[in-house]
């Protein structure tokens, strides 16, 4: 409505123009060497402008002109970058594809055609990193390293090729450096947890992980190594805290409170334990280092009242006595812990123990959930498959659950 009100404006202001131009009265005469042409003034303004018309067009078309240089190196250079980009894009397909050489042929041309650029040194690098071609690899990730923006994939990748090389100092670094250049991220601290691992540090490996059967593991790991039992014990809580009733940390906490003269508080952990979920590990702590096996077949009473019936206990005053040569007890109760559903082998071998058969092992194991390989005693880590916090106790039967 606007735009209507407004032409119609322009067109009477030009009407209104052209009419003043054509009613002007006189003659206007140009002098060309021995020629004169004479026309009325509106002929004459009517020229004026032509010409005026006539000179800004040629203008233009001589711009034009000066200016296509500029404009076809402007052309090429899109050109340029378009068929880099995709060489780019062929080279990550090749890399994801796993083939080397074609990696390698594109990453060439992308250098080629958009010069040493951090994406044109990434796809070098990788490409060299999956053709074996260290040197070059590194070379290339050093210079990624240093670019502020992909920082973290430079030493991302010069800590695969240390990992490769089992250069662990050197991961280590690269490690840090790659945390610095993008703090928090989940494969660095994947890495970092490997490392930890590796070098079996595990109360480094402990801030790594988020996994309540990885804390507990490695908690008790760190408190195996740690040399305070105070140090020790607390270890032994953080695991408690992550799985409770976990045996190996019962354990521990028990061996650092005797460690430090608590030997009350120990007996009373495992106690609870015991009530809670009876295991062969908090058995084994429960006695002490230098009791007799007399000793010990009356203090295995003392731990079997705190779940009495339970095939676990039942088992323990069978072993027990048998160890100290009770003959009949040591039948009885290897009797009642197979009436109360220890079918591992264990109540058995102490049967076969009295009547002078040699008793088959075990079948209870620890076992991993990742690689199901199965050990007899308990590690942070499977040893197998090295990963921490897989070992779960596993007992046919019923006895334990
Ligand atoms: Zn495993």
């Amino acid at each position: 409505m606007l735009t209507a009100a407004k032409f119609l404006v322009l067109a009477a202001l030009l009407l209104a123009l052209a009419w003043w131009i054509g009613g002007l009265p006189g003659d206007v005469t140009a002098h060309v060497g021995g020629y004169a042409i004479t026309t009325n003034t509106p002929a004459a303004l009517l020229l004026l402008f032509l010409i005026a018309v006539i000179f800004t067009v040629m203008l233009r078309v001589l711009g034009g002109i000066s200016g296509t240089p500029g404009k076809i190196a402007a052309w090429r250079a899109a050109k340029r970058q378009a068929a880099g980009e995709r060489a780019m894009r062929r080279g990550l397909v090749a890399l994801a594809a796993g083939d080397a050489a074609a990696a390698t042929a594109e990453a060439r041309q992308v250098h080629k055609l958009l010069g040493d650029t951090p994406m044109a040194q990434m796809l070098r690098a990788e490409a060299a990193q999956l053709a074996g071609d260290t040197a070059t690899a590194k070379s290339a990730f050093t210079a990624l390293a240093q670019d502020k923006e992909m920082r973290f994939l430079g030493h991302r990748g010069l800590l695969r090729a240390a990992l490769g090389r089992a250069d662990l100092e050197t991961a280590k670094r690269h490690a840090q450096d790659a945390e610095e250049a993008y703090p928090g991220g989940a494969w660095t601290r994947a890495q970092r947890l490997h490392l930890a691992l590796k070098a079996q540090d595990y109360a480094a490996a402990l801030g790594l992980t988020q996994d309540k059967n990885e804390i507990a593991a490695l908690a008790v790991a760190a408190g195996q190594q740690a040399i305070a039992p105070r140090d020790a014990l607390r270890y032994a809580q953080t695991a408690l805290k992550a799985v409770p009733e976990f045996a190996p940390a019962l354990a521990l906490a028990a061996e650092s409170l005797r460690r430090q003269d608590k030997t009350r508080t120990a007996r009373k952990m495992l106690l609870n334990g015991w009530k809670e979920k009876p295991h062969p590990l908090i058995a084994a702590a429960w006695f002490a280092p230098d009791a007799t096996p007399i000793e010990r077949a009356q203090d295995a009473a003392a731990l079997a009242a705190a779940n009495p019936g339970h095939a676990e206990s039942e088992l323990v005053l069978a072993q027990t006595a048998l160890a100290a040569g009770l003959v009949a007890e040591a039948r009885r109760h290897a009797g009642l812990a197979l009436h109360a559903g220890v079918d591992d082998g264990r109540a058995q071998a102490v049967l076969d123990t009295l009547d002078s058969k040699p008793p088959a092992p075990p079948r209870s194991a620890w076992v991993c959930g990742a690689c199901h390989n199965s050990t007899q005693s308990w590690a942070a880590l499977c040893p197998a498959c090295g990963k921490p916090g897989g070992l779960r106790w596993h007992t046919p039967g019923t006895a334990l659950v």
